[in-house]
């Protein structure tokens, strides 16, 4: 019997991570579960696995989560220092599958006491990459990726020399507007942005795939993980989502991952790592798909991955800005505070003004590792300048 934590329970992710362990009664025992505004949700979830904690990131929402699990046995907190210390508490195997830079400190309380982490809060590592992963060499942490095409590289990586690998290739669906007229972009509305061709996704990793600003976090996110030269990372489109990665050896050889676009394939690698047990997705007939097809992003349809060489080449603390410049300006355009197109344009906006602002910390040396409470000043002056550009462009 394994003891789990799920941050992100009520989430997309969370969710399949809770269908494959209530597939195994046996082989679990939950720990904690945490959720934000879905209370209704967690309660159930808490309740259906026997978990021990059910935390909610909503100081709010405390009384109703009390309520809903009034009689279980099951302990209740609420707010962000409770879902840290969800976090804090030994599991033997914990998934962070909360979004955004929100993931952060309760993914790094895994790693600082040494757990086993199935990330796929990429965030984590595009705001704090260093600090996280030297945490985990210091705590001897198992970081385990969850995001798709980074399990794609690690399985395809076993056994192999890293020495021995030339190049990452990301794979992209291209997103909700791949084949849109450019000069239409401007107009996308949030719900046309908000369905993805090919995953089912929560709502902002949806509109990120469109503004391809996902995988300007992925890039960053290999490089992170596999410490590879940012020049050796590379993006390809492929709209049918098939090929999740790609790993060029210096032989020339180019190992490919193929699979059902489902999350239940990586989360399940990292759930039973490192053992390769038998999932419930779909099997790929290769016949039936008949083809597969590939072409260079569009630099002038995708801004953002040019943003992100910006910011690998940069380094210190630019990953925390970028990430939280990101999601201000994704804030604004679900609030219809700034167009499609000019979220990539807030971003910009602030990677310009920062080198001369005075308030990003400013790191010892270069290559240091950022405290926590560095990239967390970080990202509240980037939201601080991000959210100052949306009101000039509006006003
Ligand atoms: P969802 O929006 O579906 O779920 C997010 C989860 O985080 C929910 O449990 C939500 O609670 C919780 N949450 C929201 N805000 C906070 C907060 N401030 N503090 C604590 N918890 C919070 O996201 P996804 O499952 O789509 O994505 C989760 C992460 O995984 C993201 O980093 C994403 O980039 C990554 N990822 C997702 C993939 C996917 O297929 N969805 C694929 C690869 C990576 P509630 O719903 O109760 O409000
Ligand atoms: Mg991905």
């Amino acid at each position: 019997m394994r003891t789990i934590t799920i941050l992100g329970a009520t989430g997309s992710v969370g969710q399949s991570t809770i269908d494959l362990i209530a597939r195994k009664p046996g082989d679990f025992a939950v720990e904690a579960l945490t959720g934000a505004g879905n209370v209704g949700l967690l309660a159930r979830d808490a309740q259906k696995l026997g978990a021990r904690l059910a935390v909610t990131a909503r100081d709010d929402l405390y009384g109703d989560l009390k309520d809903l699990l009034a009689g279980t046995g099951i302990e209740v907190a609420a707010g962000a220092a409770a879902v840290a210390e969800a976090a804090s508490r030994p599991a033997d195997w914990t998934m962070s599958a909360i979004v955004g830079a929100a993931g952060l400190v309760p993914g790094l309380e895994v790693v600082r006491r040494g757990g086993t982490l199935g990330l796929a809060n990429k965030e984590t590592l595009v705001a704090a990459g260093p600090l996280v992963m030297g945490t985990a060499r210091a705590t001897g942490a198992t970081i385990l990726p969850v995001d798709s095409e980074h399990s794609a590289i690690f399985q395809a990586l076993r056994g192999e020399d890293i020495g021995a690998v030339e190049r990452l290739i990301l794979t992209a669906s291209g997103g909700a507007f791949r084949d849109w007229p450019l000069e239409r972009l401007a107009e996308a509305t949030v719900e046309e942005a908000s369905s993805h061709p090919n995953w089912d996704m929560g709502q902002r990793i949806t509109i990120d795939s469109a503004s391809m600003f996902n995988k300007a976090l992925e890039v960053i996110e290999a490089r992170e993980l596999f410490g590879l030269a940012p020049s050796a990372i590379e993006v390809l489109v492929h709209p049918e989502s098939l090929v999740h990665a790609l790993v060029g050896f210096r032989d020339g050889a180019l190992m490919a991952h193929l699979g059902a676009p489902d999350m239940r394939h990586a989360i399940g690698f990292a759930l039973n790592y490192p053992s390769r047990e038998a999932l419930p997705v779909a099997r790929l007939d290769l016949a039936a798909v008949g083809t597969l097809s590939f072409r260079a992003p569009d630099p002038a349809r995708y801004p953002a991955l040019a943003l992100a060489r910006r910011v690998m080449e940069d380094g210190g603390l630019m990953g925390a800005v970028f990430n939280a410049a990101k999601e201000a300006a994704l804030d604004a355009f679900l609030s219809h505070r700034v167009r499609f197109t000019e979220m990539s344009e807030v971003v910009t906006r602030v990677l310009d003004s920062i080198p001369g602002d005075a308030g990003l910390p400013r790191l010892s040396a270069s290559g240091a590792m950022p405290s926590l409470e560095d990239v967390l000043e970080a990202d509240r002056l980037a939201r601080r300048l991000a959210d100052g550009f949306v009101d000039g462009m509006r006003g």
